[in-house]
């Protein structure tokens, strides 16, 4: 562990209370000061006082960077004809910390100052570096203010203050105000005087007298050892907070897992962080998330901006009651959605997931007709390989036998069309025209996954088979259901796909990326024309559909933040660059002869594995349950990458800020996982 220490301005003793820890901390623990940026060198280093202060009892590492101006280190380094590079200092930091040494860092200025002309602060390096931090703050008039303003800053960003120090005469009122309000244990430390090294090991002494710094300072150690004559008195540190084993024991005795056969799944990978396009395992590995965690990841994991909307909302409010009221974000999120939707969509319906935006839509176009006086149109239209989702409906709508077969039983009636995918296949369905031709005045509407169909194989449709599905429900007067549950946010490479087409729905289910991986929400949009048929003073035409959790507001804000993110930081570009990357990497992979197709659209790219020649033995078994699978999701992760097939299908659906470096080496893996069958 390690801690920085950051201050509520310049002048208010980081240094000195750096120099304090080394000498309370330091002797026993490896403990190091490193101070990345210094500015104001011309009267006098940092470094150089701790040095003279503590050196004897922890290392002082020197300085990244060092200025002479005493002025805000992006000035200051602009003046010495340089510049900060927060990503080597991050880099530095990495490499430190895996020495095993315990560092003290020694922030520059406040928080909130700017590192470089794009304005990174030195809040978002501690909060890059996971750093928890200590602020020391001036015991005088306006300490209060200062501190909860820092303290506020820290926690928007995820940085974890773990006490503030107050330096100056000691003044019980601050000290309550700044721990009640600030919600965060405070030390206090008398002026030093002289400054000396006496004074300094005195004051140590006193300092932190339920080591509640040990923690972080002085893990799996008690603090420095007595000296003779010294009031310190030992205590044991407080128990490392990493993750102990106990929790993976207690989801092994008392979680029943997602799609995983309990009885024979091999343990969980037990997750401590994720950060950008990487998972970090307890024990200090690293996986590269090639699967944008079940489809639903598209800026990264804990991305500072998304970090801080949640936060920012928390503050205000987490969740109300849907029913009877509403807020900001909700309808902000409303209006942003409806006016970048395909087609015209204005009305907005929310629920929580995928299953559910399918199933309120399903519920939509029945009860839609019952609305007009047609109730005869109770059937559904879905078509071979379709997913849409885990709830009775949406399970009914599902093409995919091996998900639903189970359930079979309970399902609505749904009438089957074949995909230009399917079509010609044995079991193949009819096509589109033929089942509309027979059953067309008894369907309430048809259900698609445009342009590409995740869970039953990752499986690409041609634009001109999305406008064939169009004109044939229009022609039928039938409502389309655009499930782009996966397909929404850019995932094929426009923003919605629908768009591909072009063709405009008459319900459009929107889940996964909407808040980029944050929290549980999804909407479905409906057509004015629907709508209108629900508008009634006859209370009985109501829409009954309704989730505790509908609108969250915390889901809301983030899904509002990651559009904007989505919008500034090009991603359409970068998907399109991805693809053309996806493109040529597939085709170097379709020559592996256990490679029977390639397909890609957007940012997927999916590889069909062919079953192993015949040996004699037992055949191997296709589709969902090929044993292919498995064995190279193993592989994979033995590789760093995490790759999730879905049976013989290998496919990666990243976030779309995965590098080319990253990309590449995903498929690096894979080329190397194909060697291995
Ligand atoms: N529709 C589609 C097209 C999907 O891919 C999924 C999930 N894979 C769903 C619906 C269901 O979403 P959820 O898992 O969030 O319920």
């Amino acid at each position: 562990m390690s801690l920085a220490i950051t201050a509520t301005g310049t002048e208010v003793g980081k240094t000195v209370v750096s120099a304090l820890l080394l000498a309370r901390y330091g002797g026993s623990a490896p403990l190091a000061y490193w101070k990345p940026v210094a500015t104001g060198a011309r009267d006098g280093r940092d470094t150089v006082e701790v040095e003279r202060l503590a050196g004897c009892w922890g290392e002082v590492l020197p300085e990244s960077y060092l200025f002479p101006e005493p002025v805000s280190p992006h000035l200051a380094a602009r003046l010495a004809g340089s510049a900060i590079s927060p990503g080597e200092i991050l880099a530095a930091c990495k490499r430190l910390r895996r020495t095993g040494r315990t560092l003290v860092i020694e922030g520059v200025g406040g928080l909130l100052v700017p590192l470089d002309d794009a304005g990174t602060l030195v809040a978002d390096l501690l909060a890059a570096a996971r750093l928890p931090a200590l602020v020391v703050a001036h015991a005088g008039l306006g300490t209060i203010n200062h501190t909860l303003l820092t303290l506020e800053a820290m926690r928007t960003r995820g940085i974890e203050p773990v006490a503030v120090v107050l330096n100056g005469p000691p003044n019980p009122e601050n000290r309550r105000a700044v721990e009640r309000c600030g919600r965060v244990p405070v030390l206090e430390l008398s002026p030093l005087s002289p400054l000396d090294r006496a004074t300094l090991e005195r004051a140590a002494a006193d300092f932190d007298p339920g080591a509640l710094l040990a923690r972080w300072l002085a893990p799996g150690s008690a603090p420095r050892a007595v000296p003779s004559g010294s009031r310190i008195s030992p205590r044991p540190p407080e128990a490392d907070p990493s993750p102990p084993p106990t929790w993976l024991d207690a989801d092994r005795r008392h979680v029943w897992h997602p799609y995983t056969q309990m009885a024979t799944a091999p343990a969980p990978l037990p997750i401590e962080r994720a950060a950008g396009v990487h998972l970090h395992l307890a024990g200090g590995r690293r996986v590269l998330d090639a699967i944008s965690s079940w489809w639903v990841n598209i800026h990264g994991h804990s991305h500072p901006r998304l970090n801080r909307a949640l936060a920012a909302q928390a503050e205000r409010m987490a969740q109300v009651i849907f029913a009877g009221c509403t807020h900001e974000p909700a309808a902000r999120l409303a209006e942003a959605l409806a006016s970048r939707a395909p087609g015209e969509l204005p009305h907005v319906f929310f629920s929580d997931d995928g299953s559910t935006a399918v199933e309120v839509a399903l519920k939509i176009a029945y009860q839609h007709w019952r609305n007009l006086g047609e109730p005869g149109r109770t059937l559904f239209v879905a078509f071979d390989d379709a997913y849409h989702g885990d709830t009775f409906g949406a399970m009914a709508a599902g093409g995919a036998a091996v998900f639903h077969e189970q359930f079979r039983g309970l399902f609505c009636e749904v009438l089957r069309a074949a995909t230009p995918a399917s079509a010609g296949r044995p079991g193949a369905s009819p096509p589109l025209a033929e089942v509309l031709a027979r059953e067309g005045g008894r369907v309430a509407a048809v259900i698609l996954e445009p342009m590409l169909q995740g869970a039953g194989g990752m499986r690409v449709q041609s634009p001109a088979f999305l406008r064939e599905v169009r004109e044939l429900t229009a022609r039928h007067g039938i409502p389309l259901i655009a499930d782009e549950v996966l397909t929404g946010f850019g995932r094929t490479g426009r923003l919605f796909a629908c768009e591909h087409g072009p063709i405009a729905p008459d319900l459009l289910c929107l889940s996964k990326a909407l808040t980029a991986g944050y929290l549980p929400l999804a909407a479905t949009l409906a057509s004015p024309a629907i709508y209108r048929s629900f508008l009634s003073t006859d209370r009985a035409r109501t829409l009954f559909h309704g989730h505790s959790y509908t609108a969250n507001a915390l889901a809301c804000a983030v899904a509002l933040e990651s559009l904007a993110l989505f919008e500034e930081e090009g991603c359409l570009a970068r998907i399109a660059a991805l693809e053309r990357l996806f493109a040529g990497r597939l085709a170097e992979l379709a020559r592996h002869p256990r490679v029977a197709a390639t397909r890609h659209l957007g940012g997927m790219a999916a590889l069909e594995i062919r079953a192993a020649p015949a040996s004699g033995s037992e055949p191997e078994a296709a589709g969902y349950f090929a044993a292919v699978g498995p064995h190279l999701a193993a592989e994979s992760l033995a590789r760093g990458v995490l790759l999730r097939p879905l049976g013989n299908v290998l496919y990666a659906l990243p976030p779309y800020v995965i590098s080319d470096a990253e990309a590449n080496q995903v498929f690096d893996v894979i080329a190397e996982v194909l060697d291995t069958l």
